[in-house]
């Protein structure tokens, strides 16, 4: 298969990009590089371009020639998009918008959009299968499901072909420690924590331990980012341009932040000391998928089932590179 992949300088795109490489498959990156890193991937499979540059992206689009488009370019900072909404319905609508109407241009038919569990509400039954109820609580979120319901209502008008991926907390790194989570600044949990043990920060906040879970702090499902990888690939592959389809990725096992807590002083061997903040505006007390469909349907199975597998590739990547791809 010819795969572009936008955002594939990313976090997740980029594990991606790297895993169609590693199976045979051709990749090419079409990325602006304000948040990506040429360093995630071959230099040879990067175009800089940004998705809001129609006839950019159409030319490298063309260029190409894709049998698939897998769309992961977005701004992602729930944060942010509280404090600035317009720069991420800007970005994520009218970007995927400009994507759809130049893969119309040149005839591309199969699409595979990176969305999120966050379009699922605050307050429902763990785990969550993709049936459950839709009420994002981040303008961040309310993007993605407005971009579900374009993507549906383009494909009927247009005819595409299309499966939609709501990823759960992708984590950890390359197992060899060569390419890993990189944000700036770093919000994410398990960076953070693990920056303790590296010397560049003496403490970890916990955000709230007065939730409704068993010891009382949030619980995610942390999904590793190859396993993510392998969850696209199987996807993209049963996506035709008839298709329809939504798939839940996350292993189906939660983890609370005093589990990361423990699993990260568990692989480096060293105590991590905790503070006791406030709640963080906007988190769910849970999050955990019901990954039946994408076992039963796709047949995907995670090779990093539990939460200190995960934590210890992350630490072989944090380790060797404290500075993220700033070497
Ligand atoms: N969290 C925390 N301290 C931090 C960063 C995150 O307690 O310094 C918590 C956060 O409240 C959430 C969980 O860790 O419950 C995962 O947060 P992250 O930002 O990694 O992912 P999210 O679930 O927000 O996508």
């Amino acid at each position: 298969m010819r795969v572009f992949v936008t955002g594939g300088a990313g976090y997740v795109g980029s594990a991606c990009l790297r895993h169609l490489l590693a199976e045979g498959h051709e990749a090419m990156a079409y990325d602006n590089l304000i948040q990506g890193h040429a360093a995630a991937i071959p230099g040879d499979r990067l175009i800089q371009g940004d998705i809001l540059n129609r006839e950019a992206l159409a030319e490298a689009i063309n260029g190409f020639a894709p049998d698939a488009v897998m769309h992961f370019a977005a701004a992602t900072c729930v944060g942010e998009s509280v404090e600035d909404p317009d720069f991420h319905y800007h970005n994520n609508i009218e970007g995927t918008r400009t994507l759809l109407n130049a893969m119309r241009e040149t005839g591309v038919k199969r699409l595979l959009f990176s969305s999120t569990c966050a379009t699922y509400g605050m307050s429902l039954k763990c785990p969550m299968n993709e049936d459950s109820p839709q009420e994002p609580f981040s303008p961040y979120a309310r993007t993605k499901l407005t971009v579900e319901w374009m993507i549906r209502d383009f494909a009927e008008a247009y005819g595409l072909g299309f499966t939609l991926l709501r990823y759960f907390n992708a984590a950890g790194a390359s197992p060899d420690g060569a390419h890993g989570e990189a944000h700036d600044p770093e919000s994410h949990l398990i960076p953070i924590v693990l920056q303790v043990p590296n010397g560049q920060r003496e403490s970890v906040t916990v955000f709230g331990r007065d939730y409704p879970t068993p010891d009382g702090t949030c619980i995610r499902d942390y999904i590793h980012v190859d396993d993510l990888a392998s969850a696209h690939l199987l996807a993209i592959q049963a996506t035709t341009a008839d298709t329809r389809e939504v798939f839940n990725i996350g292993t189906g096992t939660g983890a609370s932040v005093m589990d990361v807590i423990s699993a990260c002083e568990k692989a480096t061997g060293k105590t991590i000391p905790q503070v006791l903040g406030v709640r963080r505006p906007g988190d769910p007390p849970a999050l955990v998928a019901d990954p039946a469909k994408l076992k039963g349907v796709l047949g995907w199975e995670p090779q990093y089932p539990t939460i200190e597998s995960v934590v210890e590739t992350a630490w072989e990547w944090h380790r060797k590179h404290p500075r993220g791809y700033r070497e």
